[in-house]
């Protein structure tokens, strides 16, 4: 189907499509089109990675908007996609189109938005602002959900599912368009969104998938193809000069954001010995263009790597830098990209050979490694071959024995992707939602509970309504018992209630919380609060290793007194879920004991990125407790405020204030307090030499430090320390140095 063709949308883009070199639709969308995609049908496209699915969303958006008036919502499943389809939407403004994204805090209606012709979120976003009464959400004529069959995902696909319900109900014309990945169970997903269907397998380019084993390429044709390793090498630089030979490049998927910035460190060996002079002229202009973007360790190593040629492209890395790479990927002038699978799943950056080097990964629930999903590897290798430039795509995964290719083959290259499941009906899912469902007045009794719920992905896959009544009515029997909700004429949400959902918390959590509050006679310490939050269902307790049973037993009987709730006894089940929360919160009071981060890592086997998770959950439940408290007028909000602010910054109290400071943190407020400078106004007044002498004789540090303290005179010129500090020089934090731009209470970042 010609462009021009396409009815209902504005006349523009047509021109617009030319522009970018698009003449005729691919087949899918074509089909979408004919299924009235453009007419307000609401539709689920199925299509493998890379067949043009943006396309469909836009036609669907643009007609929407322009002939039957209203907004088009536009649903990313992580933020960091918002600001690529915000990028790529912000084209039509040209054309007089107004487009907004929203992703940030959760509570506010994001009023600002009323008006606008798309609007950019996640479903997170959306269903805050659900929760929050936005008024425009009555108003939207045409929804996308992108990566729909992340209502798999146990954590975020509920919100995902019943936030397409909530829209349903607020617009009952309203136009759903899903996209989706190729899944097991397409039609189901139709159903459930009233939908039609377009399921699709077709690729602008051919795919061949493989494993490489030995020197050899297996593919799944049979053939094989000779690929040998090298001494030097190993398999993954083994394939990216391969590819180079024939004078492509690569896109590398590893399983974390340091194995993906390591893997393009060692890869840089492989491009830069195949770069031509003019090839590393531009490298080190783009490699100075990076290091421009701005001045930190990540910003070095990227330019660093980019150099030699290679890349490495995750979540964690500023939208400059992505995009800078993902041009000189698509330009060849980057040769590899070490990437995560999170993003680049929703980033156009086709390769001539994907490889999939990491096929498990690291499951915080389980505590261990976990195979990837057939949809997802299939999703990563979706991105090989880059239309009109590649004869075809190859994506391989490497095997390191004979039973690994034989397993390999089985789990990916021949399997289909998996059927999508709803996990709404796992309980705290439900609970949370059944909640909110009530609080933001969608439901104001069972039975229009249960005709909310009809609306969902579960209720599709779950003939059995019966079960869906009895779950429903232990649910609401839970929220009544614990004062969230209360029967007036109906349901309704308790004021507490109404916080609890505007908290965003799992009312189990909420309910554990007030319970502990409620016992409390006189001040809690940290380690009760601590103790009290890590046992809630919102966060993720420490195992038990050997040892630890009668380890924590003893710290238990030790602490008792501090310890908030009643508990259970030793003989009873819970008793371990106690232990494993006391042993969480130990840690927690370690790190704001101010012990050093490589010491709690082997104290407690855990990854600096364990240890950044469970201090960001601790802080955003410890804000939510004292919301709580401040609810029940119980008078312990500076206790628990005083034991957030120690967990948020990692420091004991007589700090809080001083690591408060911006650019202080918890070394740099220690050395100061050691120096005698023991508040944010004594900073103000210090002395600069003993600034100087206590921040270890770094004067561009100590004057940051002393201009964010409101000094009067921070420039540090001619000042040399006061030989009277001794600054400690060996408690420099995790490495060892304190030479770090952004603060020193940084954990590793994943
Ligand atoms: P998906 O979302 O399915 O992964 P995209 O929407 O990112 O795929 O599209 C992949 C690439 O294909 C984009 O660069 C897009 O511009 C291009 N494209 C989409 N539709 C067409 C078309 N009909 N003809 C040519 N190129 C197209």
């Amino acid at each position: 189907m010609d462009v021009a063709d396409v009815p209902e949308v504005p006349e523009w883009l047509v021109g617009h499509l030319h522009e970018q070199g698009i003449e005729e639709l691919y087949p899918p969308q074509a089909e979408a089109v004919e299924r009235g995609v453009t007419r307000g049908e609401s539709l689920v496209a199925s299509v493998p990675t890379a067949s043009g699915k943006t396309l469909v969303a836009t036609m669907a958006m643009l007609s929407a908007v322009e002939s039957r008036g209203g907004m088009a919502l536009y649903i990313v499943p992580l933020r960091a996609l918002a600001s690529e389809k915000r990028a790529e939407f912000e084209a039509f403004e040209r054309y007089g189109l107004d487009v907004g994204v929203t992703t940030g805090n959760y509570e506010s209606d994001g009023g600002w938005l009323a008006g606008k012709d798309i609007v950019v979120a996640t479903s997170e976003k959306v269903d805050s602002l659900a929760r929050n009464d936005a008024p425009w959400l009555g108003e939207l004529s045409c929804v996308v959900a992108d990566e729909v069959h992340l209502v798999d995902d146990a954590e975020r696909g509920p919100t995902l599912e019943v936030t397409l319900a909530t829209l349903g109900r607020l617009n009952p014309d309203l136009q759903t368009v899903a996209l989706s990945a190729t899944v097991g169970n397409a039609a189901e997903l139709a159903a459930w969104l009233d939908a039609d269907l377009v399921d699709s397998t077709w690729r602008p380019i051919e795919l061949r998938k493989g494993v490489h084993y030995g020197d050899a390429l297996h593919l799944e044709d049979g053939s094989q193809q000779r690929l040998a390793v090298r001494p030097s090498e190993d398999q993954a630089a083994a394939v990216v000069r391969d590819t180079l030979e024939e004078g492509g490049s690569t896109l590398v998927f590893v399983n974390s954001r340091r194995n993906a910035e390591s893997a393009a460190r060692r890869l840089g060996a492989t491009t830069e010995a195949a770069l031509t002079a003019d090839e590393k002229r531009d490298l080190e202009s783009l490699a100075a263009e990076i290091r421009e973007v701005s001045d930190t360790d990540t910003s070095d190593d990227l330019a660093a790597a980019v150099e030699r040629g290679a890349a490495f492209h995750h979540a964690g890395l500023a939208r400059d830098h992505r995009q800078l790479v993902e041009e000189a990927f698509r330009d060849r002038l980057v040769k590899v990209v070490c990437a995560t699978p999170t993003l680049a799943a929703g980033v156009n950056t086709p390769a001539r050979r994907v490889v999939v080097r990491d096929w498990r990964r690291y499951d915080g629930s389980v505590g261990g490694m976990q195979p990837l999903s057939v949809l997802e590897v299939h999703q990563m290798m979706g991105r090989a071959g880059r239309p009109g430039r590649d004869p075809y795509g190859e994506a391989v995964l490497l095997a390191g024995g004979h039973d690994e290719l034989d397993e390999l083959f089985e789990r990916y290259v021949w399997a289909e992707p998996e059927p999508v499941e709803s996990k709404l009906a796992a309980e705290p899912a439900l609970r949370t939602h059944a909640l909110a469902t009530v609080a933001s007045g969608f439901a104001r009794s069972r039975e229009e509970l249960l005709a909310f719920f009809e609306g969902t992905l579960y209720a599709e896959q779950t003939a059995d309504r019966a079960h869906l009544e009895l779950v429903t009515d232990q649910v609401v029997e839970y929220l009544l018992a614990n004062d969230f909700l209360e029967r007036a004429d109906g349901l309704a949400a308790t004021n507490l209630g109404h916080t609890v959902s505007r908290l965003y918390l799992d009312p189990m959590s909420a309910a554990e919380i007030l319970d502990g509050l409620r016992s409390l006679d006189g001040d809690p310490t940290a380690l009760g609060l601590y103790h009290l939050v890590c046992r809630t269902p919102d966060m993720y307790e420490l195992y038990l290793r050997s040892g630890d049973q009668e380890r924590y037993t003893e710290l238990h009987y030790e602490r008792e007194a501090e310890l908030l709730g009643t508990a259970p006894s030793e003989f009873d089940d819970a008793f371990e879920d106690w232990l494993a929360g006391l042993k969480t919160a130990r840690l927690l009071e370690d790190w704001a004991s101010e012990l050093d981060e490589d010491e709690l890592a082997e104290r407690y086997q855990v990854g600096p990125g364990d240890i950044r998770g469970k201090v960001d959950a601790a802080q955003w439940l410890l804000g939510a407790a004292e919301s709580l408290a401040a609810e029940l007028d119980l008078g312990v909000g500076t206790a628990i405020r005083r034991a957030r602010q120690r967990v948020e910054h990692g420091v004991r109290a007589e700090l809080v204030e001083l690591a408060e400071v911006r650019g202080v943190g918890r070394k740099r407020a220690r050395r100061l307090f050691e120096a005698g400078i023991e508040t944010p106004a004594d900073l103000r007044g210090a002395e600069k030499p003993v600034v100087l002498a206590a921040l270890r004789n770094r004067p561009n540090t100590a004057q940051t430090v002393l201009e964010n303290a409101g000094h009067p005179d921070p420039e540090m010129d001619d000042v040399e320390p006061d030989p009277a500090v001794r600054a400690d020089e060996t408690g420099g934090g995790a490495n060892g140095s304190d030479g770090g731009a952004e603060g020193q209470s940084n954990l590793g970042d994943f």
